[in-house]
């Protein structure tokens, strides 16, 4: 048996570089980290486009935000951040509106100026048909928060575009992502902490992997019969696999579901396409949901990008079929039946932990999810290595 290491990792993406990082720099564990893709990273990963040296996010934007001083704390050790603030805009029959919900939006909607106090009476009056405590699905959910007219306008269409479900079969989560606001606010995200790692999401991220005991090894699938990885080491190394939970016992109690995006990137001739890093498509005609211009999230690098040219993508988003990257979990009802089963059998597995976005069939930012690798690595693996604790098997975190 070659030299086994000590510590198998399944995905090189936010979750298993961070429980890789802890064990190797205060366990001094020797970690193995694999990943089928060409690239470490995960769904973070990020490349220059080469004719106009603009930082391109690779499986769609991401903009790292978190109140989470701990995370904070960890993120910092490896990269700075810019500030950036994250705003977007919504493009919805001719006219590009302030968004999220907020007073600018009210005002340009309706036509005229509201006071705060204004806004909210108008709002209330028009969302009076569903109350938010008890919405049961997102169309309730969101009317109930923003009234018939900016749910019409807003979120209807867009949400058809993007989940292809009827906003009524949706989970009313969805739409308490996105902010409702009655001040001039357009700042997307509400957290303590935001902004864009300084020199880009890759070199974060290989920062994180460059430590002696840390080998990445890329273009290995942990299922891949033909180089026998899963037999020479289940059973001999604990895992931490951050792969879909699905795929590892074989797809036994069904697929789990989940949307995909298309991202169909160009590049154009022009300086500056739409003068900002994101305008969301919101009519429902429009069969893209939004495109992105990626300069936009560094206007301190404006001497590096060529002039007169600017790279832009157009989202697509549709259900994954087998083969296709998965995005968001769908999360039906039926969904949610395998995943307790699947989580049943996690528990037999032994000394296999699951983790991450895929592991855990769950919709998580990055830094919930290193927030999540982070409480792994002090609740069941530092015991374990440090201590002598047994490790639990089949922690599927709930
Ligand atoms: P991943 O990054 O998915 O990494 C899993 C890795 O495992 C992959 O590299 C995969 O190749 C590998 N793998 C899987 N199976 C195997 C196998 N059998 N063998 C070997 N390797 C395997 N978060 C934010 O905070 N802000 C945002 O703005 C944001 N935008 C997003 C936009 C989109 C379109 C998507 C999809 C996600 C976005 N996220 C955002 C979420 C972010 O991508 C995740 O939080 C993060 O990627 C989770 O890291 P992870 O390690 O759990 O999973
Ligand atoms: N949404 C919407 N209109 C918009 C943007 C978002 O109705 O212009 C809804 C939609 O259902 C979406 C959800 O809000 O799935 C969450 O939006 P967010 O921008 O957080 O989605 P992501 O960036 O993760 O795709």
């Amino acid at each position: 048996v070659p030299d086994l290491p000590d510590l198998l990792v399944v995905g090189s993406g936010f979750f298993g570089l961070t429980v890789a990082e802890r064990c190797a720099s205060e366990l001094d564990l020797k970690v193995l980290v694999l990943d089928r893709r060409h690239h470490l990273g995960g769904n973070a990963y990020s490349e220059k486009e080469p004719t106009t040296g603009i930082e391109v996010h690779k499986y769609g934007a991401h903009l790292f935000h978190t109140s989470n001083q701990k995370v904070w704390d960890y993120v910092t050790r490896f990269t700075t951040f810019t500030g950036y603030q994250h705003r977007v805009f919504a493009r919805y029959q001719g006219q590009v509106y302030s968004f999220p919900m907020n007073l600018g939006l009210i005002n340009q909607f309706f036509g005229k100026a509201h006071t705060p106090e204004e806004a909210r009476e108008l709002i209330a009056k028009q969302a009076s048909e569903f109350d938010t405590e008890t919405a049961a699905n997102l169309e309730e959910k969101a009317i109930s928060l923003i009234g018939r007219p900016l749910y019409e306008a807003f979120v209807k269409g867009y949400t058809a575009k993007q989940w292809q479900t009827d906003p009524t079969e949706l989970s009313p989560d969805i739409i308490t992502r996105l902010p409702v606001r009655y001040t001039y606010d357009n700042r997307y995200f509400n957290d303590t902490y935001e902004g864009l790692p300084t020199d880009g999401y890759t070199a974060w991220l290989t920062r994180m992997a460059d430590h002696p005991n840390i080998e990445v090894r890329l273009e290995t699938d942990f299922f891949d019969q033909s180089n026998g990885v899963a037999e020479q080491f289940k059973g001999k190394v604990p895992i931490v696999y951050t792969g879909p939970i699905d795929e590892y016992f074989g797809n036994s109690e069904g697929r789990l579901s989940w949307r995909t995006v298309d991202l169909e990137q160009s590049v154009v001739d022009v300086d500056d396409f739409q003068g900002t890093s994101v305008v969301n498509a919101n009519d429902e005609d429009l069969p893209y949901t939004r495109i992105l211009e990626f300069k936009h999230f560094h206007p301190e690098r404006v001497k590096t990008h060529l002039p007169g040219k600017t790279v832009i993508v157009h989202e697509y988003s549709r259900f994954a079929e087998e083969g296709d990257e998965p995005y968001y979990p769908i999360n039906t009802a039926e969904d949610r039946e395998k995943l307790l089963k699947y989580r049943e059998l996690a528990k037999l597995e032994p000394m296999v932990l699951f983790g991450g976005r895929l592991g855990t069939y769950k919709y998580l930012d990055m830094h919930m999810a290193i927030g999540s690798a982070l409480s792994m690595y002090e609740n069941k693996l530092r015991p374990h290595f440090a201590d002598g604790a047994e490790l639990k098997s089949g922690g599927v975190d709930e």
